[in-house]
């Protein structure tokens, strides 16, 4: 147990001795079971869900099938009685880009054809395109001169050729069980109010700071890696899935811009290995690919898209729910984000269509460009409250808010930015919802940025609340890879978390008091800024 450990027991325990314990917490059961009902017997998340994966996806940031699933959530919470509803801008600064088709064959020397996916900001073959193989394997962490030495040594190879770049790496057979949900006992250990777990998606420290010459990262490899290859002319950069069953990830050129790398595609581990082994035993072996893209200069400018139940009496006071409307391009995006989305759409619904009038604002949000670090929900924060070093007038005025990202599993607890008293007064108000596998609410002081969009909340101070989930298939199948669909939602699960989060968001704006918060005295130090300290940016099973 850490030092730090130590005080915030002490001074939860001396927080019962002083006022009682909280649990005195009124909550509003009849509201719990108008929610219950308006949510089990007139569910609408499996239609939302149909709009945000069928018809609008995918959905990456900047590209038209954002902006048409933003303007279609908008108007179907204006038609459920929300407010206020439309589409906040915020500067992307990248065109969008859109995968049209992607085809890729053997031709030689058997003839079959490939699982791929295009990488996004990356250009197109401009019809289709066949060429020999050639397979390079670039260093790994090397220094800048090492990097230009192999560059040297492979100058020459790639022109008119289709590059496998990497060794590529057989994902092995694996005989564990995969758990679906969580035990329970596990889920009240990671929310026990005195002496919380730290969670099994947490982050591990990032490593420290290795001594001797600099060394360039993987994405300064690559990026390195794509020059050499458009300064060749190379037809079409080929990257290995690395994963087992034919999951693809589908990430994107960094650098946001066609000109900067040649058409690439990420094959399926079993092809890659396929063509490498061909390739190895002295085959000369040629690729046929098709790969039809498109840029959106309009893209540059994205958006958020917020709608409202108005408060009564302290309706200038907050309280926000939301997730990331927007995917990445492999799939439907329909574990990540789309099913966060349509839960937190059912709450508001189900607050709204079951006559509830909360005393504060309740303020749905949607936010873009969370796949690319979180960017909308970012700008939101900065443009509407500041930070707690720099506060924006609404600064005051935010008493919370949720947010949802982490698949299809139902929500089972909950970790609020904010003192212990934050803490108690949700678990209170979730406590009815224990049946539908909801056990306990914990808090936090990480202001770090990472994860989902709730940090951007926490990093500037704000009290984000972020909902923990079973796995099911999230980590092990649907996140980032092409087989994230409609089919891999598990509705009852949705349908308990919209339940529960819309009791908990409706208690938040009801209650006498603003959720409890840090003060002055009891703020945490925000993070260093970026640069001094190696945040990693990719979570694990957290969000993303
Ligand atoms: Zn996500």
């Amino acid at each position: 147990m850490s030092i730090r450990h130590t005080a915030l027991v002490l001074s939860f325990t001396c927080l019962f001795a002083a006022v009682g314990p909280r649990a005195e917490e009124r909550v509003d059961g009849e509201a719990g079971w108008a929610i219950r009902r308006e949510a089990t017997e007139r569910s609408r998340v499996l239609q939302t869900l149909h709009m945000l994966t069928d018809v609008h996806g995918p959905r990456l940031t900047g590209s038209p099938q954002l902006k048409a699933a933003g303007e279609w959530a908008a108007s179907q919470l204006t038609a459920w009685g929300l407010a206020n509803a439309g589409l906040e801008p915020w500067s992307f600064g990248h065109p969008g880009w859109t995968n049209e088709r992607v085809a890729g064959f053997i031709v030689a020397p058997v003839q079959d054809s490939l699982t791929c996916e295009a990488v996004a900001w990356t250009p197109g073959t401009n019809g289709a395109v066949a060429g020999t193989v050639v397979q390079v394997v670039p260093p790994d962490r090397p220094t800048d001169e090492e990097m230009a030495a192999w560059l040297a040594s492979v100058t020459g190879h790639a022109k008119g050729r289709m590059v496998l770049i990497g060794e590529g790496t057989p994902a092995p057979v694996s005989f564990n069980p995969v758990a679906q949900r969580r035990e329970d006992a596990d889920v009240r250990a990671q929310y026990d109010p005195v002496n919380p777990a730290p969670s099994p998606f947490a982050q591990p420290p990032a490593p420290a700071a290795q001594e001797g010459p600099k060394r360039l990262d993987a994405n300064e490899v690559s990026r390195r890696v794509d020059e050499w290859l458009v300064s060749e002319g190379a037809l079409v950069r080929i990257n290995d899935g690395g994963r087992a069953h034919g999951q693809i990830r589908a990430f994107n050129n960094r650098t946001f811009d066609v000109s900067k790398a040649v058409p690439t595609v990420v094959v399926r581990n079993e092809d890659f290995g396929r063509i490498s082994r061909l390739v190895g035993g002295g085959r000369e072996v040629t690729l046929e690919f098709t790969i039809v893209n498109r840029t959106h200069p309009e893209g540059a400018t994205s958006y958020n898209v917020v709608a409202e139940i108005p408060g009564s009496d302290r309706a200038d006071e907050i309280v926000m729910l939301g997730g990331h409307l927007d995917s990445w391009h492999a799939a439907t995006g329909a574990t990540d984000n789309a099913i966060g989305v349509a839960v937190m759409m059912e709450a508001v619904r189900t607050i709204q269509a079951a006559g509830l009038r909360p005393r504060r604002t309740i303020r749905i949000a949607l936010w873009g460009g969370e796949e690319q670090g979180l960017l909308g929900s970012k700008a939101y924060v900065e443009q509407h409250f500041g930070t707690f070093e720099s506060p924006k007038p609404d600064f005051a005025k935010l008493v919370a808010y949720f947010n949802i990202d982490a698949g299809t599993g139902r929500a089972r607890g909950a970790s609020v930015f904010g003192p212990p008293e934050a803490a108690a007064a949700l678990r209170a108000a979730l406590a009815p919802f224990e049946d539908l596998g909801v056990l306990g609410t914990a808090a936090t002081r990480s202001r770090r940025l990472g994860g989902s969009d709730h940090t951007s909340f926490n990093q500037a101070g704000l009290p984000g609340v972020g909902l923990g989930q079973d796995p099911i298939e999230y980590g092990t199948h649907t996140w980032h890879t092409n087989l994230d669909t409609y089919e891999r939602i598990v509705p009852a699960d949705a349908v308990k978390s919209a339940i529960a989060i819309a009791a908990a968001v409706y208690h938040v704006a009801t209650r006498d008091e603003a959720l409890p918060r840090f003060t002055k005295d009891t703020m945490p130090a925000p993070p260093a800024p970026e640069g001094q300290t190696p945040a990693p940016v990719r979570p694990v099973a957290a969000g993303r």
